[in-house]
């Protein structure tokens, strides 16, 4: 099936991760996120080895990354009374595990996605009501009324992506997206 465009329902670490890796395939995408603007979360995140190296060779923002973060190849878990339980080793041959801000990771690979607005469409402020998954193709359904609908000619091209990001590969696209 030929892809015209994928579509992201959700702009958080998952949907921006995705449409960069779909770029890199010269692929398009837009996403979809019910935030207003560019919204990103609080606290920080822990990468074990397999996330860096799908952020190198997938998605392709590791140097960025590798620079903001804190590399650790194993850490220690302690009791309250300092009793060690422990040490968890997390690295393997070529990558070590990262610590980095969330909005870090996330605001790095929204500026990438920015980058390219040939290839990746990020836009905010739209909610999906519902979705239309139907053998023939997708619709999404905006809040405001409006539907983008997705033809796909063949099944298994969609469904949920990560946690939060749902996901369709179409082949034509009517509407808004
Ligand atoms: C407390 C906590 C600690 C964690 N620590 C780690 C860790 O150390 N390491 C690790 O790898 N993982 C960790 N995780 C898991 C990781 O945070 C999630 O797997 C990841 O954030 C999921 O990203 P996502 O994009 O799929 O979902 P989300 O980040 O939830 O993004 C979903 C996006 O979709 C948007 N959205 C929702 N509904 C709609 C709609 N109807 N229309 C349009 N947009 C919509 C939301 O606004 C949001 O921006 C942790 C999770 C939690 C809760």
């Amino acid at each position: 099936m030929p892809i015209d465009r994928v579509l992201i329902v959700g702009g958080g670490l998952a949907g921006p991760s995705l449409a960069l890796a779909l770029a890199r395939q010269n692929i398009r995408s837009s996403i979809f996120e019910l935030r207003l603007t560019r919204t990103v979360a609080e606290g920080s995140i822990s990468l074990a080895p397999n996330a860096p190296r799908a952020l190198d060779h997938v998605v392709g923002v590791y140097d960025r990354l590798k620079a903001a973060a804190f590399s650790y190849r194993r850490f220690a878990m302690h009791a309250d009374d300092g009793y060690l339980f422990g040490h968890l080793v997390q690295h393997d041959d070529e990558y070590d595990a990262l610590r980095i801000l969330r909005s870090t990771l996330h605001n790095i690979m929204l500026d990438a996605c920015e980058e390219q607005p040939d290839l990746v469409q990020v836009r905010y402020g739209v909610r999906i009501t519902h979705i239309e998954d139907r053998d023939d193709g997708v619709t999404l359904h905006f809040e405001d009324g409006t539907t983008a609908r997705g033809i796909t000619e063949e099944r298994g091209r969609r469904g949920p992506g990560f946690s939060g990001a749902w996901v369709a590969a179409v082949s034509r696209t009517v509407g808004t997206a």
